[in-house]
C-alpha cells in the first residue's frame, strides 16, 4: 500500500524514515505551498482552521500522486482536532479519494486502538526491525532539534545569515540520508560544526522572544511565514516552547507537560484544549526566564488560542512581559506580519533601554 502523512515542520524526515524503513511505500509529501493552502481552502469549511486547510491541501496532493492510505495523529480534550481525521477522510471520499484513513491516538488515551494500528504498519519487516528503526528514528529527531535550537542561537549572531541557513539545509539532509544511530550522530556533529565555525559577533545581547501557540502553526514555517527566519534576520534570537522530542516526550509517552500548566494555573486553571493552557504557562515561564516579549501565534477560529489570548492581557500585565498575538489564516499576508513584527521589536528595545538607564 502507498501511504502518506502530513508535512509539519521537519517531521516528515521522520516521519517518511519510519514507513520506509518499516516496509512501505511511501508517497513523500511535498513541502506545503500556495497551492497546497489553495487547494486546501477550496474544499475545507470556511470556518476550518489553517491547520485543517493546508492539512487537507496536502492529502490532495498526496491522494494525486498516488497515495491509498493516510496516516494522521488523534487528538483528546476539547479541540476540533480529534474529528479531523474523519472529517478529511469524509471530504476526500466525497471528491472521489477512496483513500483510508489511519488515524494515530495517543498510547495512553487510546492503548489497545494504538497497539492494534501498530501492529498493522509494524507487519511487513517484524518487531526485532521496529526496535532498530525507533532507535534511529528518536536520533533523527534529536539531531533535527539540536540543528534547529543551534539556529535560532546563531541566526542573530552570525554575520553570513544566507550561508548559516544553506549549512542547516545541508545539515536536515545528512540526517535525512543517515541509516544507522551512528550516521545521525556524525551527521549532527559535523553540520553543528559547520554552524559554529561561520563568523559571528558574540558580544551582541539579542532580543529574546518566546514563541508560543498552536502547534502546527509553530512547526510549521510556510504556515507562519517562517517568523523564525524573519526575526532572526531582525536581531531577535528566537525561543520556540515546542519542539518534536518534546512533545513526544510529554504528549505521547506521558501526560505531560504539568508544569506548563501549572504556571498557567493562576489565570487559567482548566484544560480548554490543543495548547491554549500551555500558552499562557509559557508566558509565565518566559517572564520568569526574564525574556524580553513574547509572540503568540493563533491560527483564526483556533478556540483554544483564542480563550488564552483573551488571557494574556491579564498575564502580560501581572508578570510585565509584552505579548503580541498574530492570528494567521490565508488571508494573511507577509507585509503586515513582518511590519507588526518591526513594531513589536521596536517597543521592545525602548522597554530595554529604560531599564538599562534606570
Ligand atoms: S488547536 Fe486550534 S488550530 Fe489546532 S486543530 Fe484545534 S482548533 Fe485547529
Amino acid at each position: 500500500m502507498k501511504i502518506s502523512f502530513p508535512y509539519m515542520g521537519t517531521s516528515h524526515i521522520v516521519a517518511g524514515y519510519l514507513l520506509e524503513n518499516l516496509g512501505h511505500e511511501v508517497i513523500h509529501p511535498p513541502v506545503p505551498s500556495k497551492k497546497t493552502l489553495s487547494l486546501g481552502v477550496q474544499h475545507a469549511p470556511e470556518f476550518a482552521c489553517l491547520p485543517f486547510k493546508i492539512v487537507l491541501g496536502t492529502y490532495l496532493e498526496v491522494v494525486e500522486m498516488g497515495a491509498e492510505v493516510l496516516i494522521t495523529s488523534g487528538g483528546c480534550g476539547p479541540c476540533r482536532a480529534g474529528y479531523y481525521g474523519e472529517m478529511h477522510k469524509r471530504i476526500l471520499h466525497d471528491l472521489g479519494y477512496p483513500v483510508e484513513m489511519i488515524v494515530i491516538e495517543p498510547p495512553l488515551v487510546e492503548p489497545f486502538d494504538f497497539f492494534k494500528k501498530l501492529h498493522r504498519l509494524v507487519k511487513p519487516k517484524g518487531y526485532i526491525n521496529l526496535v532498530r528503526v525507533l532507535r534511529v528514528a528518536w536520533a533523527k529527531m534529536q539531531a533535527l532539534d539540536d540543528l534547529e535550537k543551534t539556529l535560532h542561537k546563531l541566526r542573530p549572531l552570525v554575520f553570513a545569515k544566507k550561508q548559516l541557513n544553506r549549512i542547516y539545509d545541508e545539515g536536515l539532509e545528512a540526517i535525512r540520508r543517515a541509516d544507522s544511530v551512528k550516521e545521525v550522530a556524525v551527521a549532527r556533529k559535523d553540520a553543528l560544526e559547520a554552524m559554529h565555525s561561520l563568523p559571528a559577533d558574540h558580544h551582541y545581547k539579542p532580543l529574546r522572544i518566546g514563541l508560543i501557540g498552536e502547534i502546527y502553526v509553530v512547526l510549521e514555517p510556510f504556515a507562519n511565514f517562517d517568523i523564525e527566519r524573519i526575526l532572526g534576520e531582525m536581531g531577535a534570537y528566537v525561543h520556540r516552547s515546542i519542539f518534536l522530542t518534546n512533545w513526544i516526550r510529554d504528549n505521547v509517552l506521558a501526560h505531560g507537560e504539568k508544569d506548563i500548566r501549572a504556571a498557567a494555573v493562576p489565570f487559567l486553571n482548566e484544560m480548554v484544549g490543543g495548547h491554549g493552557q500551555n500558552s499562557v504557562g509559557e508566558v509565565v515561564r518566559y517572564a520568569a526566564k526574564n525574556f524580553d516579549g513574547v509572540i503568540q501565534l493563533a491560527p483564526f477560529t483556533c478556540i483554544p488560542e483564542i480563550v488564552a489570548k483573551s488571557i494574556m492581557p491579564a498575564a502580560s500585565k501581572a508578570r510585565g512581559i509584552p505579548v503580541m498575538t498574530l492570528y494567521l489564516d490565508e488571508q494573511t499576508g507577509q507585509g503586515g506580519i513582518e511590519t507588526r513584527l518591526e513594531a513589536f521589536l521596536d517597543l521592545l528595545r525602548q522597554k530595554r533601554r529604560k531599564q538599562e538607564a534606570s
